[in-house]
């Protein structure tokens, strides 16, 4: 095994963080139906040991009343704890001579929740790595992993809930297209649902796929209530084999030789971790729609991870058009009731393609196949609370767990996985062109000095700055008046960073975090106030009209967001006394697409190819596939390459060359237009000559000279409170309590990046190693020392392995 987890071994349960190591039993297959006279007989002295979700780096013996069944490794149940009553999952056997409580202090499980384990083994071998690698206790990774109603002990459904129209009335309408005369003509919801409802024939639909289909509880109800609909549990029957409904496109030869490297990985080694490395537009896509072919007809599931926003309804379509399969979506906006049958179906087989967010990683799956990894190099795939785990990194074990192929795919991968690939533990898979007809876009600077800019003409007569130079605005008319679309990309939503008194230097910042307030406000809707936020921590107020500090009303709004960008593109493009020609501006940011269904309606404006102008912030630049879109213009993205973040140059830069990937996918050649101030910039003038490749060896080169990662491997301690101080004492006694000749580099204690957030301090303290084994064991000891000391019990500590952001 030469991946980077290497010094984690499998060992099941006796890892060093479990000062109690239990003692694992082989047990017959049927052992969980012994009754307890043969049992006593068998295993005189055997407990069972509890995964509870407890901050404690242990796990808990009981015993098991003398009338019950042994409960099986996987299962749930109750224990009494302290005062409390627990939910836990069995995960071993222990005999009594090695449980370190007195057999009398022992108690026993109330309730044993299922009769058959909820996981298998494999998904507690997981969980057993996970509290290892990133020193969480076994209990909480537990809870990180299951679902809401799963961890408070929901029965495990063995059938779901249908909704259907009454066999009868089904006859009739099949037969002569009839509507029930329950139904009056004047009830058009309930007519539509009766009508909708009609298309699932006999077998029904799925209580949970309802909002897919526009189908709503309430109205299926009134039709219950009159005889013409019935809400039935349907047992799960095995799916059917996936089908192909649509022509697999004719691939180049890149997209051949990728897919053959996956399935070859499949047939022979099972597991291999791939790097799809394609340029924006080379038909990533494809690749993954070809290689699941041979693995859905296998019958196994594929999952397919996209990061947090790039979940949309034109990634369902793509694979939904390809495939007659029973396909999940599963992202963060689900409720608890549609995550748990969501769960269910991965482990129940019924799912065969999975569509899902980060943390669907981390369920049980009957029969996983391929694990296909979006955009690998989204930070999005990072938790950044409770577990911190990269779903990445988690992908490749999974993989290797089962035993099949992993793939990685990004136009612009991290400077990990390049690594990665050069110290040989991925493969590198390169679509090097576009797709089709398609050409690379056209990358240009251009110097956005004010002297270039264009001025907007007010009424009064004074003009202001729309921070686009003329060139820019020039360009843009032309890319309009020829029929098609333009991006503008700024990473920034509301209206402006910061308000500013000109008369004393005051500015707007939040009371409770070291940020500025963002000005939010809406010229083009005057019936919403201007108001100040806090990005941080979502503190709100009215916006002053005077300085608080010295009454002047000389304020001013500084910077530049997706609101104001609006506002200037507006009164450049699509005002009547200046222009002819009228250009719908569409914002795209998460204050306009809040609203249920906004994002559809949006796909839908753009989706009719109409000349527009897009104005959005990240949630645009990843993965869209907008054909018509010609030009993409970035007035401020250049700014990350001014940061003090050492990994801000590598996300500048993987997010211009995303965005500029979505100028030209179709057959017109896309233009992307570079606003800076620093036409000069070394690593700009690199990035933009020279491409993400060379772009990204060059910081690789860097980071190596400078010891930092992915040369170094990296855990960050964070330690939050009321009081700054208190937080530098608390990790400056951490820091104390190393080993001595423990050979890390050690920074800090240290104020975090952001030193007060919602009026608690934070500190930190960063430890780095050259070997990721020490760094390991140094932790194994230390961290459960530090948070054994009095102080943890009340202070906030936290650990956060390969952290990717300090
Ligand atoms: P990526 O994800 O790599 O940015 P996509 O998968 O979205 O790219 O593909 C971009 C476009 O190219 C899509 O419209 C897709 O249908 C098309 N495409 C992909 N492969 C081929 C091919 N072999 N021949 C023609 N068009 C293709
Ligand atoms: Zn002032
Ligand atoms: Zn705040």
């Amino acid at each position: 095994m030469v991946l980077f987890f290497c010094c984690i071994t499998l060992k099941n349960f006796k890892s060093s963080k479990l000062n109690q190591k239990p003692y694992i039993i082989e047990l017959p297959k049927n052992h969980s139906q012994m009754s307890y006279k043969k049992r006593k007989k068998k295993y005189p002295n055997m407990l069972v040991n509890i995964a509870l979700p407890v901050p404690l780096y242990k796990t808990f013996d009981y015993k098991v009343h003398k009338d019950s069944l042994l409960p099986a490794v996987g299962c749930r149940v109750q224990v009494p704890f302290g005062r409390q009553t627990l939910i836990g999952l069995v995960i071993a056997y222990t005999q009594l001579e090695d449980c370190q409580i007195p057999s009398n202090k022992l108690k026993t499980i109330t309730q044993i929740i299922d009769k058959n384990p909820i996981v298998d083994k494999n998904w507690l071998k997981l969980a057993s790595w996970l509290a290892t690698y990133y020193h969480y206790p076994l209990g909480d990774v537990i809870g990180v992993m299951l679902p809401t109603f799963i961890r408070e002990g929901k029965p495990i459904n063995v059938a779901s809930p249908h909704w259907r129209i009454l066999p009868e009335v089904l006859a009739a309408y099949l037969k002569e297209d009839t509507i029930p005369s329950q139904i009056s003509a004047r009830a058009y919801k309930q007519l539509e649902h009766y009508q909708n409802l009609c298309v699932f024939g006999e077998d029904g639909i799925d209580e949970t796929q309802l909002s897919k289909h526009k189908l709503t509880k309430s109205y299926l109800q009134k039709l219950a209530e009159k005889q013409v609909a019935e809400r039935f549990l349907q047992t799960p029957v095995q799916p059917k084999q996936a089908k192909m409904i649509e022509s697999p496109l004719h691939l180049n030869n890149e997209q051949s030789l990728a897919i053959q490297a996956i399935c070859d990985a499949k047939n022979k080694a099972g597991y291999q971790g791939f790097l799809l490395n394609g340029v924006t537009g080379s038909g990533k896509t494809e690749v993954y729609l070809q290689a699941m072919l041979p693995i859905l007809a296998n019958n196994q599931q594929v999952l397919i991870l996209v990061p947090e926003i790039g979940l949309t309804p034109q990634t369902y379509a793509r694979f939904a058009n390809r495939f007659e399969a029973n396909i999940l979506l599963l992202h963060s906006g689900l409720n608890n009731s549609e995550r748990l049958a969501g769960w269910q179906h991965c482990r129940d087989g019924q799912a065969q393609i999975i569509i899902g967010t980060r943390s669907t990683l981390l369920y049980p799956f009957k029969n996983l196949g391929l694990i296909i990894v979006d955009e690998a190099h989204d930070t999005s795939y990072k938790q950044q609370d409770t577990l911190r785990y990269h779903a990445a990194n988690i992908a490749l074990y999974r993989g290797l767990q089962h035993n099949i192929p992993v793939v990685l795919g990004t136009a612009t991968p991290s400077l990990e996985h390049i690594k990665l690939v050069q110290d040989g533990k991925l493969t590198e898979l390169a679509l090097s062109k576009r797709a089709g007809k398609a050409k690379p876009p056209e990358l240009y600077l251009v110097n956005a000095c004010n002297k270039n800019t264009t001025y907007i003409q007010q009424p009064d007569g004074h003009a202001i700055d729309s921070r686009l130079t003329n060139d820019v605005v020039k360009t843009m008319r032309k890319h309009l008046q020829a029929g098609e679309q333009v991006l503008v990309f700024i990473n920034r939503r509301g209206y402006a960073p910061i308000l500013l008194c000109n008369a004393c230097g005051w500015q707007a910042d939040c009371p409770r975090c070291d940020s500025h307030l963002t000005v939010h406000q809406s010229q083009l809707n005057t019936q919403q106030p201007s108001y100040l936020k806090c990005h941080h921590c979502d503190w709100q107020a009215y916006m002053p009209t005077t300085c608080p500090t010295c009454a002047s009303h000389n304020l001013d709004a500084v910077g530049m967001g997706t609101t104001r960008l609006t506002e200037n593109l507006h009164a450049l493009f699509a005002n009547p006394q200046i222009s002819k020609q009228i250009y719908p501006i569409i914002q795209i940011d998460r204050d306009t697409t809040r609203r249920k269904h906004s994002w559809q309606k949006i796909y839908q404006t753009i989706n009719t190819g109409k000349p527009a102008i897009l104005v959005g912030t990240q949630m645009i630049a990843k993965g869209h596939h907008f054909p018509n879109v010609t030009l993409v213009v970035m007035p401020t993205a250049d700014r990350g390459f001014l940061s003090a973040d050492f990994r801000s140059p590598e996300r500048t830069a993987q997010l211009i060359m995303q965005v500029a990937g979505r100028a030209g996918r179709d057959q017109k050649t896309g233009k992307v237009l570079i606003q800076t101030l620093q036409p000069d910039n070394p690593l700009l003038l690199n990035l933009v000559k020279n491409g993400y490749q060379p772009f990204a060896q060059s910081l690789l080169n860097e980071r190596q000279l400078l010891g930092l990662p992915p040369y170094t491997f990296a855990a960050l301690i964070r330690c939050e409170a009321k009081n700054y101080q208190q937080t530098l004492a608390v990790l400056n006694e951490a820091k104390s309590l190393l080993p001595a000749h423990h050979q890390l580099a050690i920074l800090g204690p240290v104020a975090a990046t952001m030193k007060k957030k919602n009026n608690r301090y934070q500190s930190q303290l960063l430890l780095l190693s050259k070997n990721r084994q020490q760094l390991h064991t140094v932790l194994n000891h230390w961290w459960l020392t530090v948070k054994n000391l009095p102080v943890a019990k009340y202070i906030k500590l936290t650990l956060d392995i390969d952290p990717i952001a300090w």
